[in-house]
């Protein structure tokens, strides 16, 4: 995505227009997730793709407006590894649970474990 286009673009329609305009798509694109969600199906793929590609070129003009760029990008990465060590202690968790429960299924059955 063009830097300079997009900087072209919020200084002809102005900052708080360009905010209101990413709330707008925002909005639309929730609006086409909730229909995917409770129609369940994906008939409106296309709608979706575009709705998007809205709020993608949205959320960059919105890192020019609030000049954070380079914050975005560490709270993303920290973000990630965060949900990623959530995800690994969920699935280590999960994994003990099971292992415990299958324990005790074979001693309540009187079996012996292989
Ligand atoms: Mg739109």
């Amino acid at each position: 995505m063009n830097k300079k286009d997009l900087k072209t673009i919020i200084s002809h329609y102005g900052k708080n227009k360009q905010i209101l305009k990413a709330i707008e798509e925002m909005t639309e694109l929730q609006k086409e997730l909730c229909k995917s969600v409770i129609s369940d199906d994906n008939n409106n793929i296309d709608n979706i793709t575009e709705e998007m590609a809205d709020v993608e070129v949205m959320l960059n003009q919105l890192k020019i407006i609030f000049e954070n760029h380079q914050e975005v990008k560490k709270v993303i990465n920290t973000k990630i590894e965060r949900t990623k060590k959530r995800v690994f202690d969920e699935y280590y968790k999960k994994t003990i649970q099971d292992y415990n429960k299958e324990k005790k299924f074979y001693k309540k059955k009187n079996i012996e474990r292989k």
